[in-house]
């Protein structure tokens, strides 16, 4: 088929006056022959990464929801699409709402690939791109629906998946601790959780290991926002009232959401995830790492939006910080030992809880 008859479904779907994206009917840049990919961040309805191979004039492309796998172990859903025009390899930019595919495109790689295998639903490339390198598969599962798969080993040779069973760690009740090496932080009333985020994705767990994610839609706007980054959090969901005050009212209510009330009662009583550790990050466990570290990994990962955010721990005077929460009506504070590790689903001495009075 002539690159012409290949993009009819493309230009039959958009609307050119309406969109900045190419027809096909440019000119192509290029003459040297090895063949090009590109990989687009997407943030439309659902975040995905679109992958788009130059083959026979035209880009064969595929919506990869979660982006590249960077584990052999774990192969990510890739849906075909529809031909692209070559001239789509450099297209950053918005594409307006309403059209297909509104939302912001941006580059996230560009390269070349070696080809290896291209036959009928199995397509097998080494990229050679500034952040996609190494070998993958694509195959075809069923109609549109194909898997890709990392066929090397991951290209950081310490990358390690995160642990299923991790559970939040837990403070022991007690006294303000004094001398040096604490850090304190506000007792955050909420719904603890661990949120793992991998590709604009937050799956949320909570103390007991049960999926909590739907109930809190929250979290995956703050994961949307994280792009390819990957990271299991240790967090708490705050309802705040009108004062702007964790309000225990609006919590039970949100706790007892149902699949038919969350869109609802998220929009009436909106939630702020609220970060306070994190575990691993882009393939590193760094759960035996010190507090003090974590918390500044945590902190340079700027996560702080309109529905999240990263309060800053105070190293120093408990005392003051304990006023200032029953001030404010918090039910107390909670100390960390600065040098400690992130002991999972353990109730640990290296925290402790000290109630406001
Ligand atoms: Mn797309």
């Amino acid at each position: 088929m002539a690159p012409d008859e290949k993009l009819a479904r493309y230009r039959s779907m958009r609307d050119f006056d309406a969109t900045a994206e190419p027809s096909g009917d440019e000119p192509l840049p290029r003459a040297d022959d090895r063949p090009r990919f590109v990989i687009q961040e997407h943030h439309a309805t659902a975040l995905h990464w679109d992958l788009r191979l130059e083959r026979d004039g035209v880009l064969v492309s595929w919506a990869v929801p979660k982006g590249l796998p960077p584990d052999p172990k774990k192969n990510h859903l890739a849906i075909q699409t529809e031909d692209h025009p070559l001239a789509y390899i450099d297209f950053e930019g918005q594409i307006p709402e309403g059209e297909y595919g509104g939302g912001q495109v941006h580059l996230w790689d560009t390269g070349t690939y070696d080809l290896h295998e291209w036959k009928d639903g199995k397509v097998q490339v080494t990229f050679h791109g500034r952040r996609a390198h190494g070998r993958y598969a694509l195959f075809r599962t069923r109609g549109k629906q194909w898997m890709i798969h990392r066929m090397d080993p991951p290209e950081d040779p310490a990358w390690q998946p995160p642990r299923d069973d991790w559970r939040p760690m837990r403070p022991v009740h007690g006294p303000l601790p004094d001398g040096a090496g604490w850090a304190f932080e506000v007792a955050w009333p909420g719904q603890r959780m661990l949120a793992r985020v991998e590709g604009g994705r937050a799956y949320a767990t909570d103390v007991d290991g049960n999926d909590v994610s739907s109930r809190w839609p929250e979290a995956r706007a703050m994961a949307e926002t994280m792009g390819a980054t990957q990271a299991v959090l240790d967090a708490i969901a705050i309802v705040p009232g009108a004062d702007g005050r964790p309000d225990s009212e609006g919590l039970l209510r949100r706790l007892g959401a149902t699949d038919h009330t969350v869109r609802r009662l998220s929009r009436d009583l909106p939630a702020t995830i609220t970060l306070v550790d994190l575990l691993w990050i882009d393939g590193h466990d760094i759960t035996h790492d010190a507090y003090r570290d974590r918390r500044d990994r945590l902190l340079g990962l700027g996560l702080d939006g309109p529905t999240w955010q990263t309060p800053s721990d105070h190293e120093g005077d408990g005392a003051a910080l304990l006023g200032a929460a029953a001030a404010q009506g918090l039910p107390g504070l909670v100390a960390k030992r600065v040098g400690s590790p992130y002991r999972p689903g353990e109730r640990s001495p290296d925290w402790v809880y000290v109630e406001a009075r």
